[in-house]
């Protein structure tokens, strides 16, 4: 929104354009949001003046308070103040740059401002340690006392140190920096200070230089540096057992819920642990580092005590390679964390449904490294094909139809109450719901299981995605997927109250579908759904 001024509204056409000129000067001729450059002969009647400090928040209407934007920059932002939404918006470009489009670490925040470039080397001397870092002022020797955490017995040191010495640890601190930035950010402005110091580990990679990498306290190291800190404060643990790091995150997680880890995140964790386990096996067995030749039953049998662990670590290694997989198109309609309503599948439901309904969760016997060039290694065709399982969903159902500025906030409400929902977002919606999801899957298995049925082959049922499906089945399948989009109750703005008013369990729709009525005794479809005619292309 334009700024509701006296000031503003007071002036007339060349003294705003003076304003403006002058404002433009200031701000060293960039948009004060996007700092982009604002071009006044193209852009003249497309830029705004705003307070930077709202009125609303004690900020004066006086041309000090003012910043010169693009419009579509100012209707945009995230914060009504400017400085907190100019913030916002440079967080924004790095996670546009990120890949996969699945958010930004503070990995990537420490790439765009210059750091994450040196190693730190350092000498310990006794219960002190010292190092040199080159600035303007020369190469000052620094000399830090050494501390024993008493419980851990893990050393440790406090310093201030420059952004291109400090990295960001990706294992053990996976997580994206979320929308909670803002607040942060927002704190800093009011000069509130941190009050926690970001961890970090140092190990000597070669002679007695090592990365610094920073593994907890991410998002306030990031609100500082997109505010522009040069240097952070940090508690740095010295050579660390990094398993032990590994699990006290995951813990955290886990069980102490200290932090507000969404799912995936743990997942992840878990895949480096079970990395972890692969090099320890190599280790026990005497095995070089690229000797795969092992397979997950021959870990799970080595480490006999942790049994149940280690078959959840495989299991998590392999959802989280599907779900960061940058060709997994359904993930664009996947919301992670917490309660949103921009997109119509919750991470959680994906677990529910696509991975506890397909994914072997037991441990294989072939070698991991069996048939990878071949293409025919089981996880390896498992992962593969529940992506391409998982895009066509998002080709059938979400991809051009799910709007998300319309987003999901109270839809079937919105639908009662005569809103014109384009019925392929509603559709999307509806579709998007776990219990729906978890059945239409089911139909999908049915479809896969008669397939092989029909041509008399033999096939594990717990392990459908470790065989290569043929290239018809994926044509039915999408077939089967196209017929049941096509069923009119996901647009059917009549069945917002009745059938897609509650969360009912699985077995509502189990019986709708079965017999095309709800077990409340409501008509949901002419007619229950037959195999037969969902396999059959669209129209025939
Ligand atoms: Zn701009």
């Amino acid at each position: 929104m334009a700024a509701h001024s006296l000031f503003l509204s007071r002036l007339k056409p060349p003294q705003r354009l003076e304003l403006e000129q002058r404002l433009l000067a200031r701000q060293s001729g960039v948009c004060f949001l996007c700092e982009e450059p604002i071009d006044f002969q193209l852009q003249a009647d497309m830029l705004e003046i705003d307070h930077i400090v709202p009125v609303a928040s004690g900020g004066k209407d006086e041309e000090n308070n003012f910043g010169l934007t693009h419009e579509a920059c100012n209707r945009k932002k995230s914060a009504s103040d400017l400085r907190v939404a100019r913030v916002m918006m440079r967080f924004a470009k790095i996670e546009d740059s990120a890949d996969a489009g699945q958010g930004a670490n503070l990995g990537d925040v420490l790439k765009a401002y210059g750091g994450g470039t040196k190693p730190l080397r350092m000498i310990r001397d006794g219960s002190t340690v010292r190092y040199s870092i080159p600035s303007e002022g020369g190469a000052p020797i620094v000399t830090l006392p050494l501390w024993r955490d008493r419980l851990s017995e893990m050393e440790y040191f406090f310093a201030v140190l420059p952004l291109t010495y400090l990295h960001h640890d990706e294992r053990i601190n996976p997580r994206n920096i979320g929308a909670n930035l803002r607040g942060l950010v927002e704190e800093f402005h009011q000069k509130r200070p941190q009050l926690h110091v970001a961890l970090a580990w140092w190990n000597p990679e070669k002679g007695d230089e090592g990365n610094v990498n920073v593994f907890d306290g991410q998002h306030k190291a990031a609100a500082q540096i997109l505010l522009g800190a040069k240097d952070l404060p940090v508690r740095v643990f010295l050579r660390p057992d990094l398993k032990v790091l590994l699990e006290a995150n995951t813990n955290a997680g886990d069980k102490l819920r200290q932090v507000a880890f969404d799912s995936a995140v743990k997942r992840h964790l878990g895949s480096a642990l079970y990395y972890e386990r692969v090099q320890e096996y190599q280790h026990l067995r005497h095995l070089p580092p690229e000797d795969f030749s092992f397979s997950e039953a021959d870990l799970v049998k080595l480490f006999r005590g942790e049994h149940r662990e280690l078959i959840k670590y495989i299991v998590d290694a392999v959802r989280d390679s599907i779900t960061r997989d940058a060709n997994n198109k359904l993930m664009d309609f996947v919301q992670w964390a917490g309660k949103g309503y921009e997109k119509p599948l919750a991470y959680s439901s994906i677990e529910k449904t696509f991975y506890s309904q397909f994914l072997y969760m037991k441990p294989t016997d072939t070698p991991l490294n069996a048939g990878l060039e071949i293409g025919s290694n089981p996880r390896q065709l498992e992962k593969e094909q529940m992506i391409r399982l998982m895009s066509l969903f998002a080709e059938v159902f979400f991809a051009g139809q799910w709007d998300a500025e319309m987003g999901g906030f109270k839809l079937e409400d919105r639908v009662l109450k005569g809103e014109p929902i384009p019925p392929q977002h509603l559709r999307a919606w509806r579709i998007g719901r776990e219990e729906v999801l978890a059945n239409i899957l089911d139909w999908v298995r049915f479809a896969i299981e008669s397939f092989y049925a029909v041509n008399m082959e033999k096939v594990d049922k717990g392990r459908l995605m470790h065989h290569r499906f043929p290239e018809v089945l994926w044509g039915t399948l999408e077939n089967v997927l196209r017929n049941i989009g096509d069923l009119p109750c996901w647009v059917d703005t009549k069945l917002a109250q009745t059938i897609f008013g509650g969360k009912p369990p699985r077995d509502f729709w189990k019986k709708i579908f079965k017999d095309g009525v709800s077990p409340t005794g409501i008509r949901v479809l002419a007619q229950g759904l037959e195999l037969k005619s969902l396999v059959t292309p669209k129209g025939e």
